[in-house]
């Protein structure tokens, strides 16, 4: 559930007309509501509520300071994966007790910033990391809290692009070497081991490759207790999955998935930590943009939008679906017709859906693409010298723009042209 719902025939974010938004800041440009991302925070600690847990939002889905710093004040700890993320988590207050930090490739750089700053755990994720930490926590006399990245080797049934939990794939250490690795963990100097970790994939729409690795995950704890270590946190990863499409049949609510925690790890007495982002913020997005031409073509008719695969990368990355909705109700549903939406980059994969049923438009009127909350503004670049997409929080009546949109003289002026040419 969210909050972007039509009120006599225009759609809103809460309280708010988007076209109102629209006049005020432009398009292309993301709307958040910050009621749906406080109820959607709401149900993952909800769905722990039978354990000390902490709920780490996935800063990568989406770190604007604003959204942070909202998640952070309902306690939320940040699962962040560079020194840049760190970063935000910390600039939007949230102390370094409650980030953890995961990723395949921190850099030393990285970790020293995050072991000078705070850190929860380090999500360790292969043995020259750990080596690496170790040398680095010793020589600045500071120790290092770890979890280990476990690979489990479950089929996550996702989009290739976005499963993590195969052998096959780059992150963690496969399940059969970890006592292993405790065991090198335990022996290293500054290294106190806390837990263990996993996160197996994104838009997970099934609880079974969750409840497969996380049965894994409790035996693999109980032989490390058995081996001598002390792991008192379990890091569940995040993953959990949300409906792209309105008609189709939703995925599992966070608090089944709170359940089937409690029945894989329940009786382990570790506090637990999940970190989700999609679920969190996916659905508390809709990125506004307004219709430049509606060409015909051959057999189809193309509504050019001035949003594009800059703007947001999914379509033309994962061939993802985003419904997109008229901002202006259509009187009649058999108003519609089929259009294909693309933007203006030159580029064919910007494309963002074919025959998408909407009512007929004209220059200038606005659509919604729902569900873009979550890896959108985050994977926006300046591909065709676009401007950033920028980005507004909506609250109940009120609204505020929470990152500008630059002006063309701000992109010209990061290049430099040497003296010499
Ligand atoms: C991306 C990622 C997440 C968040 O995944 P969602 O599908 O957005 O919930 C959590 N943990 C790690 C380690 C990640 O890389």
């Amino acid at each position: 559930m969210d909050h972007f719902n039509y009120h006599q025939g225009h759609l809103h974010a809460e309280g708010v007309p988007l076209s109102r938004i629209a006049a005020a800041v432009g398009t292309p440009v993301y709307v958040y509501s910050a009621a749906t991302l406080r109820r959607h925070f709401g149900l993952f600690t909800q769905a722990l509520d039978w354990t000390d847990h902490l709920v780490c939002f996935a800063v990568k889905a989406n770190s604007n300071l604003a959204i942070l710093k909202l998640m952070g004040d309902m306690g939320a700890g940040m699962d962040v994966v560079s020194g840049g993320e760190y970063a935000r988590a910390k600039a939007a207050g949230v102390p370094g007790e409650r980030i953890v930090f995961s990723g395949v490739g921190k850099t030393i750089a990285e970790m020293r910033q995050a072991l000078e700053g705070g850190i929860r755990q380090f999500n360790v994720e292969s043995e020259p990391e750990l080596l690496a930490l170790s040398q680095l926590a010793d020589s600045m006399g500071a120790e290092a809290p770890i979890a280990i990245r476990v690979n489990p080797d479950v089929d996550a049934k996702t989009h290739e692009k976005i499963a993590t939990g195969k052998s096959e794939n780059k992150f963690g250490i496969p399940i059969a070497r970890a006592r292993e690795v405790y065991a090198q963990a335990a022996a290293l100097p500054a290294i106190r081991v806390v837990g263990v970790d996993m996160h197996i994939g994104s838009q997970l729409t099934d609880l079974d490759p969750f409840r497969q690795a996380y049965a894994k995950m409790a035996d693999l704890t109980r032989a490390l207790r058995a081996d001598g270590h002390s792991i008192t946190r379990l890091d569940m990863g995040g993953g959990l999955g949300i409906p792209y499409r309105r008609d189709n049949n939703a995925p599992p609510l966070p608090i089944e998935y709170g359940q089937v925690i409690r029945e894989t790890v329940g009786d382990l007495d570790c506090e637990i930590e999940i970190e989700p982002g999609r679920n969190i913020v996916g659905n508390a997005g809709v990125l506004l943009s307004s219709v430049i031409y509606l060409k015909h073509g051959e057999g189809r008719d193309f509504l050019i939008l001035d949003a594009a695969m800059n703007d947001l990368l999914r379509p033309a990355m994962y061939g993802a679906h985003h419904d997109i909705l008229p901002v202006n109700e259509p009187r009649l549903a058999a108003d519609v017709q089929p259009f294909d939406v693309v933007g203006p980059v030159c580029e064919t994969g910007d494309t963002f859906q074919k025959g998408a049923d909407l009512p007929a438009m004209m220059a200038g009127d606005l659509v919604a693409f729902r569900s873009a909350g979550a890896y959108g503004a985050v994977m926006a670049s300046e591909y065709n010298t676009r401007p950033l997409v920028p980005e507004v929080l909506v609250d109940g009546d009120q609204f505020a723009v929470i990152r500008g949109r630059p002006s063309i003289e701000e992109i010209l002026s990061r290049d430099t042209i040497p003296e010499w040419l």
